[in-house]
């Protein structure tokens, strides 16, 4: 099979290149045309000499994931599902705000961590996703909206990735990286850093290289106040205790150039984690670390052992931490009606699943 250019890097383009006898100055033609202006066809690439391209087209392809299925939200989110080579499948999703908006990308084929409020833990975790099939996800919403080539930064619509899909980021760190660093490329896609946030379960060990290889924002799915809580809701934290997790947040944020927040993602689970008091052991929780909060309503799915807090508390349990001068705001689900919202990524046109699919 051709090798697929998507997802090389600037140093194996090189490498290819040379290989075919070619002058390192043709990477940078190339990859503004792959990643600047999307080109999907050789023959197009003008600036690139005849014989050059007929040799690329003999060696090389440039895909991108398939488009399954696309589905429009009524609140105009958008949802892909996309099929990688193999026949896995992962679905993204693009959340517009007024005039731009964050494209969802997932970084594994199901999830070992099982959190058991989400529902991808439901799903056996397969493999990891190249960094040429996190990138595609991205290009694929492109394509979509067509916004290539890649537009400046005040117009573009496709904003924003967030890092939120399926999968452990932290536990695919270096196909992550990879993809991070083709995104942020000037010369091409051109996100900058501040447009990218990367959440994680809590792998601790990774945290503080993410400051430095890639310097994006960073969200913890915090969702509890203490080890007790979370280590019955989320297993990585019998690994990675809240203590060892706040201290690698510290290091985070002592690596990076600029004074940047880090988001705490709290998921309200009724009777689990939204009580006020728990709202004041989160305050004492973070002390001496830039945070702010962002409390996500739980996404109940069939067969899941929670319920969503009630908005009334959702609203009381907010006033506590901006009471301490946190900000708190309260994620609006979207996309509902395809089930795009967090937590909900999954599909009926998908096999292999260990649960029954609603
Ligand atoms: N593994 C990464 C990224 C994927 S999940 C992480 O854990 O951060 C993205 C966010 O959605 C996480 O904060 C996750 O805890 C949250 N989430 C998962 N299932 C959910 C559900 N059913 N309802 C609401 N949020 C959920």
């Amino acid at each position: 099979m051709k090798k697929n250019l998507i997802g090389l890097d600037r140093d194996e383009l090189l490498t290819e290149m040379s290989e075919m006898g070619e002058s390192p100055f043709r990477v940078k033609q190339l990859w503004q045309w792959l990643y600047n202006k999307g080109e999907t066809d050789f023959d197009k690439m003008t600036n690139l000499g005849k014989p050059l391209r007929q040799k690329l087209a003999e060696n090389y392809m440039i895909s991108r994931p398939r488009v399954v299925v696309e589905k429009n939200s009524s609140d105009k989110t958008r949802k892909w599902l996309v099929s990688f080579s193999d026949g896995e499948q992962v679905e993204c999703v693009y959340i517009p705000e007024e005039d731009r908006g964050a494209v969802c990308v997932s970084t594994q084929i199901g999830c070992a961590q099982k959190c058991a409020f989400c529902h991808t833990g439901t799903q056996r975790f397969k493999r990891n996703l190249t960094a040429g099939e996190i990138v595609g996800q991205f290009m694929v919403a492109r394509d979509s909206y067509g916004e290539w080539p890649t537009p400046t930064d005040e117009v573009r619509y496709l904003s924003n990735v967030v890092v939120m899909g399926m999968g452990e980021p932290l536990y695919n760190y270096d196909n992550l990286i990879k993809a991070l660093k083709i995104l942020m490329d000037p010369e091409g896609i051109a996100l900058s850093r501040r447009k990218i946030t990367v959440s994680t379960a809590g792998m601790a060990d990774n945290i503080p290289r993410l400051a430095t290889d890639a310097g994006t924002k960073l969200a913890i799915s915090l969702h509890a106040p203490n080890n007790e809580i979370r280590n019955k809701i989320m297993p990585i934290n019998r690994k990675y205790p809240l203590e060892v997790l706040l201290e690698a947040c510290r290091e985070y944020q002592a690596l990076l150039p600029h004074r940047q927040y880090i988001t705490m993602e709290y998921v309200m689970l009724k009777g689990v984690n939204d009580s006020l008091e728990q709202a004041r052991e989160l305050i004492n929780l973070v002390k001496g670390l830039e945070v702010k909060f962002n409390l996500i309503p739980f996404n109940p799915w069939a067969g899941c052992p929670f319920e969503c807090s009630d908005m009334r508390q959702i609203k009381k349990f907010a006033e506590v931490l901006e009471g301490a001068y946190y900000a708190a705001p309260i994620r609006v689900s979207r996309g509902q009606d395809i089930m795009a919202a967090c937590g909900q990524l999954k599909s009926s046109f998908s096999e292999n699943r260990n649960v029954p699919q609603s």
